[in-house]
């Protein structure tokens, strides 16, 4: 979770141009998250069309990379809603994002 260093209102987590940016809701301000999609993403991801749901925590496992947690899962939508929405794990200690293709 982040919040805005400008206003401290809690900022929503966006996919752009395959980077996962962290959008003030009301002052607009975009915060880099250091943490990139190592997959490839697909056509669905290429777009800035997309609705990142806030993050859930989960007890999905450890990280894979630095074995530690909590994990949170974000779930992604596109808006045109026929498409499946994709769900993705954020490692809160280190911020590595991965895909579940399960
Ligand atoms: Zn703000
Ligand atoms: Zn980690």
């Amino acid at each position: 979770m982040r919040f805005c260093p400008k206003c401290n209102t809690r900022m929503t987590p966006k996919i752009v141009k395959k980077e996962l940016v962290f959008t003030c809701p009301k002052c607009n301000k975009r915060v880099k998250s250091d943490s990139t999609i190592k997959e490839a993403p697909d056509e669905s991801l290429r777009s800035d069309n997309v609705i990142v749901l806030p993050p859930v925590k989960t007890t999905v496992g450890e990280c894979s990379r630095c074995g530690k947690g909590p994990i949170a899962k974000l779930i992604m939508q596109t808006r045109s809603a026929d498409e499946p929405s994709t769900i993705f794990y954020r490692c809160e200690n280190c911020l590595f994002t991965w895909r579940d293709y399960g």
